[in-house]
């Protein structure tokens, strides 16, 4: 992306102190969500970082990975699959436990939701301590895809989420 389209994205994300604890400066998405020239900038970001590469599956984790992975799989025509937090698929799931920056949870996927060695690109916001992302790719592995690359909006270079996600390839638009 250009630094000019990087410098606007980044002039738009609102910081919230001691939200939703005290200690915790929330990145706010919705002002780049709220305006259709950032938020179409933002999903063409987070496609590019696969530029050339197939995918088979855009895997979003809940909830705000819902809004750009499913535009994102859009784009690139691949389908669509929901990370939810336990208790709101209707079907068979595997389910994995972790920690984030604030809190215990646990995250399910449908077990037919992706098939053997499909290739899967996984999305999020934001990536903090790495806690979720590492779980979702426990879930996507063991129900058979391969992930090409896991691509997040914001990156809190600090909290080392990277570490957590090994070999992974990780890309990140703005990083803090
Ligand atoms: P983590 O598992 O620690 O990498 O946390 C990542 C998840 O928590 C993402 O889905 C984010 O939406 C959310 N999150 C964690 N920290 C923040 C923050 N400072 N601002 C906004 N969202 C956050």
């Amino acid at each position: 992306m250009q630094s000019e389209e990087l410098q606007r994205l980044s002039a738009a994300i609102r910081d919230v102190p001691d939200f939703p604890e005290p200690g915790i400066l929330f990145k706010d998405i919705t002002p780049v969500l709220g305006d259709g020239e950032l938020f179409a900038m933002a999903v063409r970001g987070l496609a590019e970082t696969v530029h050339g590469t197939i995918v088979d599956k855009v895997v979003g984790i809940d909830a705000r990975g819902f809004i750009f992975g499913a535009a994102v799989a859009n784009l690139l025509g691949a389908g669509f699959v929901p990370i939810r937090k336990k208790g709101k698929l209707p079907w068979a799931t595997e389910i994995e436990s972790y920690s984030l920056e604030y809190g215990e949870a646990e995250i399910e996927i449908h077990k037919d939701a992706v098939l053997k060695d499909e290739k899967v690109l996984v999305i999020d916001d934001l990536l903090a301590t790495g806690g979720t992302a590492a779980a979702a790719l426990k879930l996507i592995s063991s129900i058979g895809g391969k992930v090409i690359a896991v691509s997040f909006f914001i990156e809190l270079t600090f909290l080392n989420g990277r570490e957590r996600l090994g070999a992974n390839r990780v890309e990140t638009i703005l990083s803090y």
